[in-house]
């Protein structure tokens, strides 16, 4: 129940968030920078905000007008916090040659549809890794799906025989 309102209040925000032309995450500033950051010092990370907003924007617009297959990988609002595929259902591929906790080069998962605005691209890594976004929704839990899998070409994952 609390992960399903936590998850309402998040796609409550992002909706309130588009139609402000991207300034009610400045309102709440705190609790943005914590919840995309894990910190309440949201003074370093304004920068990002304006960001997410067309991030969002052109995420939503390209999922409703292009990838409609993908909503149906949407999470159910009572899935709980993850940071690693349920390894019942994935494992980490034969063919995978680098370490179980790098990815390498590949950033596929976070640049479908378009480029995450929370992804370094200079060292290939994630701004947000290990917070409540990171942790709720579909990052930390990558791939959450075999669509998701099969959608990114990931080469690091395989679905358990
Ligand atoms: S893992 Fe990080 S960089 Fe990749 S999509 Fe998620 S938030 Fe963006
Ligand atoms: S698609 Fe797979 S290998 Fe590529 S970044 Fe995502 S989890 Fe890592």
């Amino acid at each position: 129940m609390i992960r399903a309102l936590f998850r309402l209040m998040s796609y409550s925000i992002v909706v309130i968030n588009l139609i402000s032309g991207g300034t009610f995450l400045y309102m709440i500033a705190p609790y943005t920078s914590y919840f995309f950051f894990n910190d309440l010092r949201f003074w370093k990370y304004l920068k990002y905000y304006h960001k997410y907003f067309f991030y969002s924007a052109t995420y939503i617009w390209g999922l409703l007008s292009r990838e409609q297959e993908l909503i149906k990988t949407v999470l159910p609002l009572t899935s709980p916090s993850m940071n690693r595929p349920d390894p019942t259902l994935f494992r980490i591929s034969k063919q995978w040659n680098l370490p179980e906790d790098s990815c390498g080069e590949c950033n596929r998962c976070c640049t479908f549809i378009v480029d995450c605005c929370f992804l370094d691209t200079t060292e290939n890594r994630c701004l947000c890794y290990g917070s409540l976004f990171w942790k709720y929704f579909n990052c930390g839990r990558f791939p959450s799906s075999q669509a998701m899998l099969d959608y990114c070409k990931c080469p690091k994952f395989e679905i358990r025989g």
